[in-house]
């Protein structure tokens, strides 16, 4: 049995892209983003399951994350969607990976490797973050002048898609109508309009109207937003895919006046037990959590992280929890007999949101699928 693993409820994530696809129009379909390894989920199980739900279309952030998905199988289109130095372009050929065009000049160097290159063309409309700039109409065209690039999309990301306040509902508005305008500019030049993205998860929820040929969805895919508050008030009926478990590797007392852990930085106040857990900060659990900042549950109640969290292991507070043994499961996020720790609230511990904490969940957790039965049936 493993020492800490995170669980992957697939029905769960064939639940989601139901949902998902639900709300968007036929014409548009999911292109999940499983950068970033799924968001700690596990990229290539993630993609998989995908795959056999209907799922054709893929985004990553480095072009090696795409390799890892074609060297275990994943069909479809892969998109890159950050930049990519010349050096590794032969990768996009040998994997048939399509690159995101970051701006003018990025076009006209992937345009020189003298291969054709399959391509997304990127447009900044506010983000100031990739894409070649939508005023910049001559210079979009160009890109779209260049032989050598075979473009089958064009795109562009907004920046405060998650927001219902007045003036960034007016900001996203701007940016839609700059997109919208260069695909008007475009096709009066003659260009046969390429596939067309914009939205992310909050634009699924908050501009699911939007005429586009995909959307890119991370987080809400893995059955959550980005906080606890919209996770909440959306209302999404998304559910979690991820749980994240590990093993009690020991039950030990603790008199009072004695010190637990590095730093000396819990002191026992009263006589009391302690569970030693297999998992630690190298497994992605934020060490803000130490001293009393976090718990986790085990046979469904709170215990508390005692002292501060090691790269590979920690300490909780059993005291009150009868009947904990060497062995037994401590669920870290997820459901434990009908107590709940959601990945939204470990984010509100330590002040960030739900994408962080998973992201940046550890490799050497196994990941483990569970109700995939079905794994072979058609959802969409
Ligand atoms: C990560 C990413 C997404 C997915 O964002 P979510 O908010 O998790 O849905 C979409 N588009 C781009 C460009 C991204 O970098």
């Amino acid at each position: 049995m493993s020492r800490s693993w995170a669980e992957l409820d697939i029905s769960n994530l064939r639940h989601n892209v139901n949902v998902l696809q639900g709300l968007l129009p036929s014409s548009c379909v999911l292109m999940p983003a499983v950068k970033a390894n799924a968001y700690g989920h596990g990229a290539v199980e993630i993609s998989r399951e995908l795959n056999a739900c209907g799922v054709r279309a893929f985004c990553v952030a480095a072009v090696l994350e795409g390799v890892e998905l074609r060297k275990n199988g994943i069909k479809g289109e892969i998109l890159v969607l950050g930049y990519t130095h010349p050096e590794d372009f032969y990768m996009l050929e040998k994997y048939r990976l399509t690159q995101t065009v970051v701006d003018y000049s990025h076009a006209v160097t992937l345009n020189s490797y003298g291969k054709k290159i399959m391509v997304h063309v990127a447009i900044d409309t506010g983000m100031r973050r990739l894409g070649e700039r939508s005023e910049n109409i001559d210079k979009i065209v160009d890109i779209f002048k260049c032989k050598n690039l075979i473009i089958n999309g064009i795109f562009t990301h907004c920046n405060v898609m998650d927001s219902r306040k007045s003036s960034d509902i007016d900001f996203t508005n701007d940016q839609v109508h700059k997109f919208y305008d260069v695909l008007g500019q475009l096709k009066l030049r003659g260009f046969k309009l390429p596939k067309v993205h914009m939205q992310s998860s909050y634009g699924v929820f908050n501009y699911p109207h939007l005429s586009c040929d995909y959307v890119r969805v991370g987080i809400a895919l893995f059955g959550m937003l980005s906080t606890r508050k919209d996770t909440e008030s959306y209302n999404t009926g998304l559910r979690p895919v991820l749980s994240v478990k590990t093993r009690i590797s020991a039950v030990k007392t603790v008199s009072r006046d004695e010190p637990v852990g590095y730093g000396l930085a819990f002191m026992a106040e009263c006589d009391m037990k302690i569970a030693v857990l297999a998992i630690g900060y190298a497994d992605g659990i934020p060490r803000g959590l130490s001293c009393g900042v976090g718990y986790v549950l085990i046979n469904g109640q709170k215990a508390p992280v005692v002292g501060r969290i090691c790269m590979d292991q920690m300490m909780v507070d059993i005291t009150g929890n009868k009947g904990v043994k060497q062995g037994d499961i401590a669920v870290v996020i997820g459901e434990s007999e009908g107590a709940i720790i959601t990945a939204c609230e470990v984010a509100e511990q330590v002040g960030t949101i739900s994408n962080e904490i998973l992201s940046r969940l550890g490799k050497r957790l196994e990941r483990h699928l569970i109700n995939a039965e079905l794994q072979h049936a058609s959802v969409i």
